[in-house]
């Protein structure tokens, strides 16, 4: 649909409610794409033939300007597994509505979030409350990527749970970061 001309955005795309289903869409439509490698793990399970070990990576990717996914791929190799995770991250990508949501700035402009939102994964919950402007990100180092490729500068993060579990804390910071977009939806059908 890109080669068509039928789809020149990433807006369109999910204004219109498509799913993607390639990776390389992502590629083409967000050039300015950033890459990072949250964590890797080495993941040991006891099968019939003995124990099986594989890496587990947990990539993150966006635009630091409204977009980012997340994904994870399990390989023998850490470079494919980190392959596989970067695809998984750009077939997740979400818009992140963005704002200034905190009543000690006001702005108006996007250098936080417009409220605040919960996000969940795992035994991990997660706050991400917007804070004035060049405050900058005050969460552990795995958050801070995921916000920083996601366009949000200035924001507290309070975590509950098993928050030293990477995997499922980088999931949870994600998942919130997806609720601003999809609640904001939730709200427009409503009026
Ligand atoms: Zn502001």
């Amino acid at each position: 649909m890109i080669h068509e001309g039928r789809i020149s955005s990433m807006e369109e795309i999910f204004t219109e409610g498509q799913k993607i289903r390639e990776p390389e869409i992502v590629d083409v439509l967000l050039p300015d794409l950033q890459e990072e490698v949250i964590n890797i793990n080495l993941v040991q399970r006891q099968t019939d033939a003995g124990e099986k070990s594989q890496f587990r990576a947990i990539v993150a990717v966006g635009n630091r300007d409204g977009y980012v996914g997340l994904g994870s791929g399990k390989a023998k190799q850490v470079r494919s597994a980190i392959e596989k995770a970067g695809v998984d991250a750009r077939l997740n990508i979400t818009p992140v509505r963005r704002g200034c949501g905190s009543w000690e700035c006001e702005c108006g402009k996007t250098h936080s979030l417009p409220f605040q939102v919960r996000g969940k994964c795992g035994g991990v919950d997660i706050l991400l409350v917007p804070g004035p402007r060049g405050l900058g990100i005050v969460a552990s180092e795995a958050a801070k990527v995921i916000l920083g490729l996601a366009g949000v500068n200035d924001i507290w993060t309070h975590s509950f749970g098993s928050t030293r579990t990477v995997p499922s804390f980088a999931f949870a910071v994600f998942d919130a970061l997806r609720q601003t977009y999809t609640l904001v939806t939730t709200t427009e059908w409503v009026r």
